[in-house]
């Protein structure tokens, strides 16, 4: 009988290994840049066309390489970085495991420049689908430039499953700030389409970079901290209590200088501010963790994202420890006592990461049930019996008693009036007099250039009038002036979650759920009879489905049988 099982080739195997550290322009980006800081280069240039998808270039001063170590940078595990396992376990650099270059050249057409301060001349490398073609001394300053094009020309399916290329862009941008904000001292400049994008100029104190990086409004509502117990010395930035944002992408983790996602660390951030802030608002925190690198590992992600502590309890309480000391100014977080992740356990392993919540939102997003449960009628047919916290509306039915969450259901409202005034293009818009300024991150600029159209036949008019600033000068009158800022804030943060921002169906709707989800009341708002009244007939003359536009149920409805079961009735 024939074998079953064989052992790939080389040419497959090999792309399937790229495959895992390189997905997307992004890691390209993410891992060069790595490159060159492990180079020790003082200024690094990003510089990319479509989104990294036609071509990314990478250039550094660092130290370069010699013409016979040049060609080897491209093979499989070749680096000069580690040379034994014990030098695992005390990795000072980014990157060690000789897979990037080899990888990106894998899946791309490559070409590597390179020249040592020593050398008086440079190195070409010219690789192609991981061959290299062509090996030439050239003239090139000290440093390194990689380019890479054509990322995943040979491997059709891989290119169907890149994004458009602002949410490539976008990838890649996150990167570049993760590095821009743990390299103070280095200068870094992102260029898309000749374009300059951001600009870091090489910082004299970390906190220039911090503010540089979020602007002066954000900034102005951080502290810096510092904290050390043992081995472990924690330093960072971290926003005061009376500041908060409504969704956790500005939290930014580094042990020992790299970039990761952990959950431990989200735990004891968010804890610390669990007294201070609601629970649906977040706070901005820069946290940078040394650690002595025998107490970690590193290897144990493909694009090491992640790392793993010999003992997370301490790093747990360590940062809890550091947010609520005052480093200098104090940071009022209340400290409790005697909590430890050991008594906590069961809740922290349920605690989604950043990424998870995210995919959370977009499902939320995605599930639009379409069930239709109402018929429009002029007026609400169930008498209000009364209001419970606040934030439900109970009536009673035939044979049900009928709870009603007000924000969902005036969310629904809302939803459809938009609508209808949008698909009747009546959307009547106000003009400002005074225009509002609006300071924004690099990422969302971009997501705001993207979706302008979308915006504009919202009747919102929202105008460039400097890097990262814009003015508000119309709005949709439906939503009324207040808290202007914040909802085109709402609708980024919304938004970001949509991977394809240059549909604009797609971003239309999702304005309409944010818009409505704004506007509407809130819970834990007492209502009047006659507002109850008002409210449910409005919401009676929709065609209905259940659900508000995010997927959460409008209505609950309690059988009167079960009262009669409860108090033993026939
Ligand atoms: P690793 O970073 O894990 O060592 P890479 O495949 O990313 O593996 O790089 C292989 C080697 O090539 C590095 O160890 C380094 O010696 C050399 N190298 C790569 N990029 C640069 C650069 N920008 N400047 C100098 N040397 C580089
Ligand atoms: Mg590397």
């Amino acid at each position: 009988m024939a074998r079953k099982i064989a052992v790939l080739p080389e040419s497959i195997s090999q792309i399937i290994a790229a495959g895992e550290v390189i997905e997307r322009p992004a890691s390209v980006v993410k891992e060069l840049m790595e490159n060159s800081i492990d180079a020790g280069s003082t200024e690094i240039i990003v510089e990319l066309t479509s989104g990294g998808l036609q071509s990314i270039r990478v250039m550094d001063n660092g130290e370069g390489m010699d013409p016979e170590d040049a060609p080897v940078a491209l093979q499989r595990y070749a680096t000069s970085k580690i040379k034994s396992s014990e030098d695992l376990y005390a990795i000072h650099t980014l990157g060690f495991r000789g897979e990037a270059l080899p990888s990106i050249a894998q899946v791309s057409k490559m070409t590597l420049r390179t020249r040592n301060p020593h050398s008086l001349i440079g190195t070409e490398v010219i690789c192609e689908g991981g061959e290299i073609k062509r090996i030439l001394e050239i003239g090139c300053p000290v440093g390194t430039e990689v380019e890479v094009k054509n990322l995943f020309y040979n491997i059709p399916v891989k290119r169907k499953f890149l994004k458009s290329i602002q949410s490539e862009l976008r990838h890649i941008l996150n990167h570049f700030i993760r590095l821009s904000l743990s390299y103070p001292f280095i200068s870094f400049k992102l260029i898309h389409e000749g374009h300059l994008l951001q600009e870091h100029i090489k910082a004299t104190a970390p906190e220039q970079r911090i503010e540089d990086i979020f602007g002066s409004e954000v900034y102005h509502h951080l502290r810096p901290m510092g904290y050390e117990t043992g081995e472990i010395k924690i330093t960072g930035f971290a926003s005061l209590p009376n500041f908060s944002k409504r969704n956790s992408g500005d939290l930014y983790f580094y042990v020992n200088g790299r970039f990761i996602k952990d959950r431990i660390i989200y735990k004891a951030v968010l804890d610390s501010y669990r007294h201070v802030l609601p629970s649906n608002q977040f706070p901005v925190v820069i946290l940078f963790i040394h650690v002595p690198p025998s107490t970690i590992d590193v290897n144990v992600h493909p694009t090491k994202a992640e790392v793993k502590f010999k003992d997370s309890e301490k790093i747990y309480q360590a940062i809890r420890s550091a947010l609520s000391m005052n480093g200098g100014e104090p940071i009022t977080l209340p400290k409790e006592k005697n909590e430890s992740l050991l008594s906590t356990s069961q809740e922290h392993f349920a605690l989604p990461l950043p990424s998870m919540i995210h995919q959370e939102e977009n499902a939320f997003l995605i599930r639009e049930r379409e069930e239709k449960i109402w018929e429009p009628q002029k007026r609400w047919p169930y008498p209000v019996l009364g209001q419970i916290q606040g934030t439900y509306i109970l009536c009673e039915g035939e044979d049900h008693l009928i709870f009603i969450d007000q924000h969902a259901a005036h969310e629904r409202i809302l939803f459809e009036r938009f609508k209808e005034e949008y698909e009747n293009h009546s959307i009547a818009s106000e003009r400002l007099l005074l225009p509002i300024l609006l300071e924004l991150s690099m990422e969302e600029s971009l997501l705001l250039e993207s979706i302008g159209e979308g915006l504009k036949l919202m009747g919102f008019e929202i105008d460039p009038v400097g890097e990262r600033l814009f003015a508000i000068c119309s709005f949709p009158s439906l939503i009324g002036r207040r808290d202007l800022k914040e909802v085109v804030r709402e609708i980024l943060h919304d938004l970001s979650s949509i991977e394809r921002s240059d549909q604009t169906e797609g971003v239309i709707h999702q304005i309409l759920v944010t818009l409505a989800c704004h506007s509407a009341i809130r819970g834990n708002y007492s209502l009047r009879r006659e507002e109850m009244d008002q409210l449910l007939d409005q919401l009676a003359s929709f065609s209905l489905s259940s659900t508000c536009p995010h997927g959460r149920p409008i209505f609950f409805p309690f059988p009167i049988n079960e009262l009669r079961k409860q108090f033993k009735r026939k």
